[in-house]
């Protein structure tokens, strides 16, 4: 095999990576107190490519004062909508003139293909800040008119103010590492909140770049500040501080639940985005050949490491056999490789432990009875890449059916009708997701209702606009973001009843 040719790095990148990687703590750069750091590995190479501070209790304790100072300082709190408006808008400026060095970091240190982190990951970071940021000026209460029992010679004046809930603490994962942040950041600041951030261990660079141009964009000091650290430590610390009014997560299921609890003890608002088995259900009208791009598309985008990613394929069985060879043909053809290879389609997983653990639940899959049509648990010498892979022949109960994988795994089941299909669909304890692929509208309109997702896609999968509320059923997690939705994530509702 030839070396693959590779997009040189740019030099804001080469600089980037040499200069030492500190923590954003109020205005100033802080190593861990500990002095502990962490190492950051490039998923095509495994080499390390940087190390970064690896926090603990003490340090998350100091960010999160320095973002409560922040939140009852001068300057943020008497700062007008309108101000917090040209923030996020320059924020947004910054992040796009820098948007080649962000992919590249983002390439890097995740794997993606450097197409997708420069149209994807980077783009929306930046269409999404300037969305949020027109949100500054419209987040208003209602007035009521009260109908007081017994009271009838009162006059009374009703109406309800929208407060910034105060100090967010946002735990993400590693999938969309600059993307999340922003996620988390821009509401948080539109609502006048302040935030510390723990980026994913695997993936930290991308936030603290960020962090400089948070700075740049002059945001002031302490509004928004990062921490990087391991998750039983740093993250465990954030979700559990009496400090913080709100924790905000993405992850894993188990993770928010373990999160969740913690918030809990102390009445802290908390919102999870968790994980998905997201039904991709196609019906016998489908045009076999999109059919199948789609579906492959759904599963095999980000090397399946995307929470709503169509991993449950489901196709009407007059059509099963053509669909099915279909999404194999696709996924023979994809090409894996580096990210920062043009050619490539697939990039890499983003660790050796999730390669083990995608590639464990390949070889479960045999076990338990399932064909391998394309793909395999095989993985490279160097690196940790992964063939799109495809399965068939299991049941219900099927662990590849029931558990989520995070990885490039489609199990194709066929099905019969729409009640079977209703009942397969849900048949999971998730419910993040869900399309559903035909014009035939009627079918489609009455399954909408039968399916427990919290977005159901039509005749096309994974598809987020920053206006629509995303977020699960079940234990995919509670609350949306995105849209109207998530200013009430991260503001508190005071209701004022005055007798006049
Ligand atoms: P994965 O298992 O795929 O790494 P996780 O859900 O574990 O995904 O990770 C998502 C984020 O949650 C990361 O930032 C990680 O550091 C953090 N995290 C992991 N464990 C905990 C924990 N016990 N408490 C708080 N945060 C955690």
């Amino acid at each position: 095999m030839n070396a693959p040719a590779e997009t040189p790095l740019s030099e804001a990148t080469v600089r980037f990576l040499a200069q030492p990687k500190k923590m954003l703590i109020g205005a100033e750069w802080r190593d861990a107190l500990s002095g502990r750091t962490l190492e950051s590995r490039n998923p095509a190479t495994g080499d390390v490519i940087a190390t970064f501070p690896a926090a603990a209790a003490a340090d998350v304790d100091l960010a999160v004062q320095a973002a409560r100072a922040a939140f009852s300082g001068k300057e943020w709190g008497k700062a007008r909508p309108i101000d917090r408006e040209r923030w996020l808008l320059r924020l947004a400026d910054r992040v796009e003139a820098n948007a080649q060095e962000l992919a590249e970091i983002e390439t890097l240190d995740n794997g993606k293909p450097l197409m997708f982190a420069r149209r994807v990951d980077v783009q929306q970071a930046v269409d999404f800040l300037r969305y949020v940021a027109g949100w500054c000026t419209k987040i208003e209460g209602s007035t009521l008119t009260p109908s007081v029992p017994a009271l009838r010679k009162n006059e009374y004046f009703a109406y309800t103010l929208r407060e910034p809930v105060g100090v967010v603490g946002a735990i993400i994962p590693w999938n969309f590492p600059l993307l999340i942040a922003v996620w988390k950041i821009a509401p948080a600041l539109a609502t006048g909140c302040t935030i510390v951030l723990k980026p994913a261990e695997e993936t930290s660079l991308a936030a603290l770049r960020l962090a400089e141009l948070v700075l740049e964009a002059g945001i002031p000091a302490g509004v928004v500040n990062v921490v990087t650290g391991l998750g039983h430590e740093a993250g465990a610390a954030l979700a559990a501080h009496r400090g913080i009014d709100k924790v905000t997560f993405t992850g894993s299921t188990e993770v928010g639940k373990r999160i969740g609890k913690a918030a809990m003890d102390n009445m802290t608002r908390v919102s999870l985005e968790l994980g998905g088995k997201s039904p991709v259900i196609m019906f016998d009208d489908v045009d076999v050949k999109s059919a199948a791009a789609g579906a492959a598309n759904a599963i095999f985008f980000n090397s399946g490491q995307v929470c709503a990613a169509g991993s449950r394929l489901y196709v009407h069985k007059r059509v099963f056999d053509q669909v099915l060879e279909g999404v194999v043909a696709v996924a023979n053809k994809m090409r894996v490789g580096p990210g920062l290879d043009p050619g490539s389609q697939i990039g890499p997983l983003v660790s050796a432990k999730q390669l083990q653990r995608v590639t464990g639940y390949i070889r479960k899959g045999v076990e338990e009875g399932g064909s391998l049509l394309a793909g395999s648990a095989e993985s490279a010498d160097k690196g940790y890449f992964i063939k799109p892979t495809v399965v068939t022949g299991l049941g219900e109960q099927a662990t590849l059916i029931q558990e989520e994988i995070f990885g490039p795994v489609l199990v194709a089941t066929p099905f019969d009708d729409i009640d079977e299909i209703a009942a397969a669909a849900n048949a999971t304890p998730y419910g993040l997701a869900a399309s559903i692929w035909s014009n035939d509208l009627s079918r489609v309109h009455r399954l909408i209702p039968r399916i427990q997702a919290g977005t159901v896609w039509v005749n096309c999968h994974g598809v987020l606009d920053n206006a629509m509320p995303f977020g699960g059923y079940k234990q995919s997690g509670i609350g949306r973001e995105m849209g109207r939705s998530m200013i009430d994530l991260f503001t508190e509702t005071k209701s004022v009843m005055m007798q006049l």
